[in-house]
């Protein structure tokens, strides 16, 4: 990436951020929290009042919850809200963005878009096909739940895992189809997924591995073995990409997974551009790779370092421990760290059992955990990955001992 100059500045310009998720919503909130007195614009595409992701999957989907608006008050903080307006593109040359109703200027533009479901070829405009990424999705879904079809699930990755102990909560009899040989292949090592695969039986949830969808027509999901999986309702759920179409042809740099490329201060390779949340990848210091994060506490933290780098105060790098969590199947399920920087794993309680933590370790320090009920285990060793403490790999094992006690 070249290097750029931004202009910073507590009063400096109009700031517009683009994309009303967390990440937009906390990048507006953070600048006016460090004190900017600027204008401030958040623009989003959906016309729903800026709402949280993970309740979709849990609390919303089940009618628990009617919502998950921010309770944020956008007016007493002079953020202008401006929802229901899709950016199309930008002109870093000229400070303007391009939307429907035509062009907007900013002074600095922060690109916080987030990401969109992949979708199921073959499968679009199959009645009775669903992804879940939206609140409009969740409204959507909630009455297929309560009709308590039989329900195929295709992913069996976190989105799929909450979605089919939701149906199952509801009533449903779930089918997961995976094409891969076990839940969560692309996230975790296949010793730690392994366990997880019972979750599913024990759920009462039927997970087929090595299964792949040839198509899907109404009324079945067809499986590349010719088998057919009687389907209601058939909810895909198998990853995300970056919502950067709009970015094509703008200069702004993108990377492989069309994410936008960022430094270590969440800048992009235009200046006056920043990008942040799921649609952003960065360089970790940390762990010696860029990470491109698709998980709630990247765009909470991400955000602080964007509003201070535009406020102009002294840099600091953007270098996360990063976190988050799922519901599933009864289990609350924890992540800190990367742990694919790792040269030893540790296993602290049985993984058959209701609680259970393993630990990634590099030289002796540890990198990344993974804990199962066990969220004091979390607590203690995200501050231990955060540190580098060295650790006592036989001290460490011993689940009965609290985990920072097992250092070096
Ligand atoms: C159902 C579900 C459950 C989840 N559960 C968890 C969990 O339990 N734990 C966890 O750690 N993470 C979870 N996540 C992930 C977490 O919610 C995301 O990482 C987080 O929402 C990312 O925030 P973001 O602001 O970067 O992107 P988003 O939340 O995707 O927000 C981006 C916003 O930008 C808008 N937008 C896109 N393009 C344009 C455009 N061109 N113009 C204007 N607006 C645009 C979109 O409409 C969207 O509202 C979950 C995600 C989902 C979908």
């Amino acid at each position: 990436m070249s290097e750029q100059t931004q202009t910073p500045g507590r009063t400096a310009r109009q700031v517009v951020v683009v994309g009303a998720g967390m990440a937009g919503v906390q990048t507006a909130v953070a600048l006016r929290e460090q004190g900017f007195t600027g204008g401030v614009t958040l623009i989003g595409a959906e016309p729903h009042q800026p709402y949280d992701r993970p309740p979709l999957s849990k609390a919303v989907l089940l009618g628990k919850a009617e919502g998950s608006a921010f309770d944020i008050d956008f007016d007493a903080l002079g953020i202008e809200l401006r929802l229901g307006r899709e950016v199309l593109g930008v002109r870093p040359e000229d400070h303007e963005l391009d939307t429907a109703e035509g062009p907007v200027p900013y002074g600095v533009l922060v690109v916080a878009t987030g990401a969109e479901p992949v979708r199921l070829p073959g499968a679009e405009g199959v009645p009775g096909v669903h992804l879940l990424r939206t609140l409009d999705d969740a409204e959507r879904l909630r009455p297929v739940l309560a009709r308590q079809h039989d329900v195929v699930v295709v992913g069996a990755g976190w989105i799929g895992a909450e979605f089919a102990t939701a149906a199952r909560e509801a009533g449903c009899a779930v089918t997961v189809v995976e094409a891969a040989d076990r839940p969560l292949a692309g996230a975790l090592p296949a010793e730690v997924a392994a366990p997880m695969a019972g979750w599913y039986a024990d759920g009462g949830v039927t997970l087929r591995t090595h299964a792949r969808v040839r198509h899907v027509e109404s009324g079945a999901v067809v499986l590349d073995d010719g088998s057919r999986v009687p389907a209601g309702a058939v909810v895909v759920g198998i990853g995300a990409r970056p919502a950067t179409a709009w970015l094509e042809g703008s200069g702004i740099e993108l990377g492989c997974h069309r994410e936008v490329v960022a430094d270590d201060r969440l800048r992009t390779s235009v200046p006056d551009v920043y990008a942040v949340g799921d649609c952003a990848s960065f360089p970790s210091g940390r762990y010696g790779e860029r990470l491109l994060i698709h998980h709630w506490d990247n765009a909470l933290q991400g955000p602080r370092t964007v509003a201070a780098d535009i406020i102009g105060e002294t840099p600091v790098a953007y270098d996360p421990v990063p976190y988050f969590w799922s519901e599933q199947f009864g289990r609350f399920v924890q992540y800190a760290g990367h742990h694919e920087a790792a040269d030893a794993t540790v296993w602290r309680g049985d993984p058959a059992g209701a609680a259970w933590t393993v630990c990634w370790l590099r030289e002796n320090r540890l990198v990344a955990l993974l804990a199962v009920g066990r969220p004091r285990d979390l607590a203690q060793g995200r501050r231990l990955v955060e540190a580098g403490t060295p650790m006592d790999a036989a001290l460490l094992a011993d689940p009965s001992r609290p985990l920072k006690t097992a250092t070096l």
